[in-house]
């Protein structure tokens, strides 16, 4: 017989709730269990942190892992306790903490990038999604290295060395928690993005969901050159999730979009791998700059008035009648083409950018011969969630 749960906890909900967690959003405290707080707790200390200590005896807010207790420590010099049985240096992983022995010392690098307010303090997911453009939602992106095994076998053909093998699964850890982090904090387009873990050959950031679609081309781009010599390629996928609602469910939809970008071939294209999911649709990293450009050309027109909003949604419906969908039974309209040369021709005012590209659209409808038209669903979708006003519910 197990003792009863009580109240479980309001967070994990399988725990017993032991201690209040105020929650600024209902403006009450929610009670959580010590695990949660300790974790919550945690959260709160990270953008200061400066060292992560393990210990051999539990001490005070400290988390227990397979028999070890650890926790951060946000003073300037290295803690001193006789129970410390490893220290990593957060801020600069490869220097050796002032005082500390070299014996207790651990080079670990951690992709650690935490977003924070004008105090300093952590800004809750609720406001990482209030950066966004248009609908306040959060981007999690997950991405991992293709088939790393495969590549490195061929790659490394006929070496009987174990050093070549090591080398490159080091420098895949320094990329993803070495050069990522770089990235991250030296360029301040990236400051609102949160890292959930990266390191080997993964890694699970969120984000406002604007940001992650320009982040997730530029990890591509530096995985391209970092890596490009061993032929290792990149996929990933990107959820769109509501911050109310609990993050793990948004990484586990950010997993299976990973498999779908794995395992699903693009349009016109004849292998899976080196590809991105998101938006209902599979493209090759090639074409990422591509789709996203011209689903920002489209918030541009309806933004400066010369597109009705309107119009995404009657682009959003041609597109899915022309493709179709076998998810659904849905099949391909043969007249979407004659429908969208009627909205063109009735509503693009001639002689204008917009019907420019409206009449090359009508003309490759039929043939896809172009990027922007075979990915025109998740074009109108990226500037359909970009011009949605937060307030409204659709
Ligand atoms: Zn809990």
């Amino acid at each position: 017989m197990l003792p009863p749960l009580d109240t479980p906890c309001a967070l994990c909900r399988h725990q017993r709730a032991e201690a209040d967690e105020w929650d600024d959003d209902a403006g009450v405290a929610l009670r959580v269990c010590t695990r949660c707080a300790n974790d919550g707790e945690l959260g709160r200390r990270l953008p200061r942190a400066s060292y992560l200590v393990v210990h051999s005896e539990a001490a005070s807010a400290t988390t227990e892992t397979l028999g070890l207790y650890w926790t951060v420590s946000s003073d300037g010099a290295a803690p001193k306790t006789p129970s410390i049985v490893a220290i990593a240096n957060l801020r600069e992983p490869d220097s050796l903490p002032l005082g500390v022995q070299p014996g207790l010392f651990w080079r670990r690098r951690l992709l650690c990038h935490v977003p924070t307010n004008f105090d300093g303090d952590p800004l809750w997911f609720e406001h990482i999604a209030k950066h966004s453009q248009g609908d306040a939602l959060l981007g999690v992106l997950k991405a991992d290295a293709d088939s790393v095994g495969a590549v490195l076998d061929e790659s490394l053909h006929g070496s009987t060395s174990i050093r070549a093998l090591s080398s490159i699964s080091r420098q895949l850890d320094d990329f993803f928690a070495g050069r990522l982090k770089h990235e991250l904090e030296s360029n301040t387009a990236w400051q609102s993005i949160y890292t959930v873990f990266g390191g080997g050959d993964d890694l699970l950031l969120v984000g406002p969901w604007n940001v992650m679609f320009d982040f997730a081309g530029k990890i591509n781009e530096l995985f391209y050159l970092g890596f490009k010599r061993w032929r290792l390629t990149l996929s990933a996928g990107l959820a769109l999730a509501k911050w109310k609602r609990p993050i793990k469910f948004a990484a586990a939809q950010a997993e299976d979009l990973l498999q779908q970008a794995k395992t699903a071939t693009a349009p016109d294209e004849s292998t899976a791998k080196d590809q991105l999911a998101a938006l209902g649709q599979v493209w090759k990293w090639k074409h990422h700059a591509a789709i996203v450009g011209a689903g920002k050309r489209l918030v541009g027109w309806v933004d400066d008035e010369s597109m009705p909003r309107g119009w995404l949604h009657t682009l959003l419906e041609l597109a899915e009648s022309r493709f179709g969908d076998p998810a659904t039974g849905r099949v391909a309209d043969p007249l979407a083409t004659a429908r969208l040369a009627h909205h063109v021709v009735r509503n693009y005012p001639s002689g204008t950018e917009i019907r420019r590209w409206g009449d090359t659209l009508v003309d490759d409808f039929d043939t896809c011969q172009r990027v922007e038209t075979r990915y025109l669903p998740a074009i109108v979708r990226y500037a359909l969630t970009a011009t949605r006003n937060p307030s409204k519910e659709e």
